[in-house]
């Protein structure tokens, strides 16, 4: 990439983690084998197998909801909720001891920066528990009825882009309200959970309140439709969304689903540029845009439209890609070879349908997968580039005159997780987001996510919460 200064590598050490060659499931308290065919995750960056991890079958996730209904018949349901509470702490106090260790482990199995999972990944998924730890014995006053109870089993399934902070996002809230847990993580990224489960052995939390079952679609189907699982929690693609809407459907379980987005970030003409184009980079760019709230439709007001696209380009050319064990990496690996076919496929779209495509010159490494930030201007609201989710680094730019003009583009959308908006203007901002049908709306910033605060989507981004008071709805019974 052109860059401003030169860099000497600063590479991060990888000899904090010790991954073993297998890992089995995390099953009751223990390390088990599982009895489906093993997958191997590798390192996107290289491609190259850093381990073998089991696949839990039909039985497997059976052996693993008995274990997590005894452990809510017996011990964490009685328990106190103080108790609970102080499982809870101590989880997320030896995650920030091992923030290093987790950090690394997400990077290598991950393929984003380790400056994003050492400053943004790992110490959320701490806050998460440790915010949720601070509500188990306070569930009375969280404004959800005099008593709440829990749920029972929480079935969950998680994706590939955050995998420790999805599975704090579903693990916390659903601990700390009462409820065990049986977690599939994503195939391609099991790593890190599969470390998580060490730490609940670590913090002696009683077996079968924390089960992790790994393996791909078929192990998440078996989680999400065993009739004895209480609760379904999914993060993930909208069509495979669908199709566990269409599963739950017709039983007692409840369900929250987190699908995806294509969030609209609006640059109004007196917004301060430079500060702008920072967000619009980490609207887009952050986890090589492997966000579902990520801000790939660029929302620019006419008359500032070519200085902010001069400025962004600008920005852009700095940006380092490449090794994501280096400290000074902006942008890492994709996350897989799918993906990667997914964002060749969709940007190749933007092209035959005719948006201009601008990329930053430089090479890029030529083993793993990788894509270079790309910027789609002449866009049009029809293209494929406006409309569907490339969960990639590649932002799709569009104009508007005024301010309804910017809500109704925005609001032109099958989804509506999240929107940004830029302006110094207070007052324009209070109205735009009223108006906006997204969850979550940011003002003058972007990805700023917080376990105080409610994130969930609109339309065919899901429903339910996830976070501060309202995520913790999704895990009790309010009648009493
Ligand atoms: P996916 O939805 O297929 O996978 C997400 C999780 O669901 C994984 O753990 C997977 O094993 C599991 N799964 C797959 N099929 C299942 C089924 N039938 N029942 C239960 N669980 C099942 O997502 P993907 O294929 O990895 O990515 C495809 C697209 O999804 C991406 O290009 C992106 O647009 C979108 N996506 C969105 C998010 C998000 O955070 N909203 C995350 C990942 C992917
Ligand atoms: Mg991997």
């Amino acid at each position: 990439m052109t860059s401003l200064f030169e860099y000497a590598p600063a590479p991060e050490s990888r000899s904090i983690v010790d991954i073993r060659p297998s890992y089995g499931l995390f099953v009751d308290g223990e390390f088990t084998d599982g009895t489906g065919t093993p997958l191997k995750t590798v390192n996107p960056a290289t491609e190259e197998v850093l381990s073998e991890v089991a696949t839990g079958s039909e039985d497997d996730v059976d052996r693993a909801v008995r274990a997590a209904r005894r452990a809510f018949v017996k011990t964490w349901g009685p328990m106190r909720p103080a108790d609970r509470g102080k499982y809870l702490f101590r989880i997320a106090r030896l995650l920030q001891e091992r923030a290093r260790e987790f950090a690394v482990l997400e990077t290598l199995d991950n393929g984003k920066p380790i400056r994003e999972s050492r400053d943004v990944d790992v110490p959320l998924a701490a806050a998460h528990f440790f915010y949720h730890a601070g509500w188990a014995d306070k569930l009375e006053h969280a404004g959800l009825g005099p008593a709440p109870r829990p749920l029972g089993v929480a079935g969950q399934v998680i994706p590939w882009n955050f995998p420790l902070l999805m599975l704090a996002w579903k693990v916390a809230p659903a601990l700390a309200t009462g409820n065990t847990v049986v977690l599939k993580p994503a195939e391609t990224t099991p790593l890190t959970a599969l470390l998580f489960a060490e730490v609940c052995q670590q913090a002696d939390l009683p077996p079968g309140v924390v089960n992790i079952v790994t393996g791909a679609g078929e192990t998440g189907r078996a989680v999400i439709s065993h009739p004895d699982v209480d609760k379904v929690a999914f993060t993930g693609s909208t069509e495979v969304g669908r199709s566990i809407a269409r599963t739950v459907a017709g039983t007692e379980k409840r369900l929250t689903l987190e699908l995806g987005g294509k969030a609209a970030n609006i640059v109004f003409d007196d917004a301060p540029i430079d500060q702008a184009v920072e967000g619009i980079v980490r609207g887009i760019f952050f986890n090589q845009g492997h966000v579902c709230c990520a801000g790939s439709r660029l929302l620019v007001q006419e008359s500032v439209h070519d200085d902010v696209v001069a400025a962004l380009q600008r920005r852009i050319g700095t940006l380092r890609v490449g090794d994501p064990m280096d400290k000074n990496t902006d942008m890492g690996a994709i996350n897989s070879h799918s993906q990667l076919a997914r964002i060749r496929e969709l940007t190749a779209f933007g092209e035959t349908e005719g948006a201009t495509c601008w990329q930053p010159d430089g090479d890029l490494p030529d083993r793993g997968f990788w894509f270079k930030p790309t910027v789609f201007t002449d866009v049009s609201p029809a293209h494929r580039i406006a409309r569907d989710e490339v969960f990639g680094p590649v932002l799709s730019v569009m104009t508007f005159r005024t301010p309804d003009e910017a809500v109704a583009k925005a609001n032109n959308t099958t989804y509506g997780l999240s929107a940004g908006i830029w302006s110094e203007k207070g007052s324009r901002i209070l109205k735009v987001t009223d108006q906006l049908r997204a969850g979550v709306v940011w003002a003058n910033t972007f990805n700023e996510l917080d376990p105080t605060s409610p994130f969930g989507g609109y339309k065919q981004s899901g429903y339910g919460r996830e976070g501060g008071r309202q995520g913790l709805a999704a895990y009790l019974r309010s009648d009493s």
